[in-house]
């Protein structure tokens, strides 16, 4: 915290009076403002469902909202076709309405995750879904209009776990920890009914261990600093169940005592998916509906898309500085422009020295290119003049071995020049 926020607050506590007023004013009534606007707003919830086919997601979400949002599903035959496929993204919405309050629900499900013979990139879809949420939202920030920004951002997403009673899977551990960073992760044991009391408390165990020696950050629930006793005691109440060993029906059985409950009939008795000492259903949804709902909004909306936004921005070149949220340094700024500028500087030096370079060895290949024809006219001349040389030197021979034999004629003839 700001140590000047605080001094600030600490005066302002002891500058507080405190009065009794004569008579009503009205401000007490703040909060019934505050719910009557709410109310006429109606609320959203956007809750994605991350888990092998069969694990009971759709039940659940059914059990959890009392609705059959999920219309039931037609069972396909396993396939023995191994072509790679992806991992879908199904997002249902309904408008749900209690004692006048309304709600309007996305649940995002993700039909064939882990479901393939390879699933390697299964956890790619859903994190590229999660995100393109965040942009959206991001995008209707920036617009000029941001006054109804609808929010279809995720806001808790509830990870199904095979009962199999032994560890975390290769692959929950590999998609939670690509998970947990973007969304508030709440791991729950699904069908539960399979598994004893003690196998549950030993999965538990040993689900946490897994989950702490990954570093994966599930979700916490609200860190209180001002809430009173009773709600810090329900809070960890809720929180000693996670991971949730959940139990959907939407059926209804009837107990050995008469009693029409949801739940799932067996040979031995029924189990109640209402019912706290059967199953950590009631808590669950105590949790993400009665409790949390707002908490799991909150964080979401002030710490992973915060996380992601400030991510973004930095990355594209928006500077920030930390002790400030969201608000530019100018001196961080100003060095940022500056070692930008060099880097630039350097750049355009280093592509002129290359040109330089080239130019040089252009002129360099010409020249000596001149230089060989040079010598190549020289020996031609040369040779040219040696064979012309030669050629005189022969007639000069042939006229000098030709000139006595004249000379002697001419005497014979008694025939002189000279007279
Ligand atoms: P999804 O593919 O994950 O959506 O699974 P479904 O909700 O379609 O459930 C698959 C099957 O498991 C159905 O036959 C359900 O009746 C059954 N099922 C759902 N929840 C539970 C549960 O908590 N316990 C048991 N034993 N079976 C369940």
């Amino acid at each position: 915290r700001d140590p000047k926020v605080a001094a600030q607050q600490a005066n302002d506590m002891r500058n507080i009076v405190r009065r009794k007023l004569t008579g009503y004013v009205g401000f007490a009534n703040l909060p019934n403002q505050w719910h009557r606007k709410s109310v006429r707003k109606g609320f959203s919830f956007n809750v994605m469902v991350v888990g092998e086919s069969g694990l009971g997601k759709s039940t659940l979400v059914n059990t959890l909202f009392n609705t059959s949002l999920y219309p039931p599903k037609e069972r396909k035959q396993p396939s023995l076709d191994f072509s790679p496929k992806t991992v879908g993204i199904q997002s249902i919405s309904a408008d749900i309405e209690e004692n006048g309050v309304r709600l309007r629900l996305t649940v995002v499900d993700t039909p064939g995750f882990g479901d393939f013979v390879n699933n390697d990139d299964s956890w790619r879809p859903i994190i590229e879904n999660i995100e393109q949420r965040f942009d959206t939202y991001l995008d209707a920030e920036n617009k000029v209009n941001r006054m109804n920004i609808i929010d279809n951002r995720i806001h808790a997403c509830v990870y199904f776990i095979e009962p199999t009673g032994h560890a975390l899977k290769p692959l929950d551990v590999e998609v939670m920890r690509r998970l947990h960073t973007k969304v508030n992760l709440i791991p729950v044991i699904a069908k539960s009914d399979t598994l004893t009391d003690d196998e549950i408390s030993a999965f538990k165990h040993r689900i946490l261990a897994d989950i702490q020696f990954h570093n994966i950050q599930i979700f916490e629930g609200p860190r209180y600093e001002m809430d009173d006793e009773e709600t810090i005691a329900e809070n960890n109440e809720i929180m000693s169940k996670v991971p949730f060993a959940v139990v959907g029906s939407n059926t209804e059985v009837q107990t050995p005592e008469g009693r029409k409950v949801r739940g799932r009939r067996y040979p031995w008795g029924v189990i109640e998916v209402d019912n706290e000492e059967h199953c950590d259903f009631a808590k669950l949804r105590q949790m993400l509906i009665r409790t949390h709902m707002e908490e799991l909004k909150e964080h979401t909306n002030n710490f992973l898309y915060e996380n992601y936004r400030s991510d973004k921005l930095t990355s594209m070149g928006v500077a920030q500085d930390p002790s400030v949220f969201k608000e530019v340094n100018p001196a961080v700024k100003q060095e940022e422009e500056r070692s930008l500028h060099e880097q630039k500087l350097a750049k355009m030096e280093l592509e002129m020295k290359m040109v330089f370079q080239q130019k040089v060895q252009e002129k360099e290949s010409k020249l000596k290119q001149s230089e060989e024809e040079l010598y190549a006219r020289h020996r031609e001349m040369k040779e040219q003049l040696d064979r012309q040389r030669q050629e005189l030197e022969d007639k000069k021979s042939r006229i000098e071995s030709g000139r006595p034999a004249e000379e002697k004629g001419r005497k014979k003839g008694g025939f002189s020049l000279r007279g």
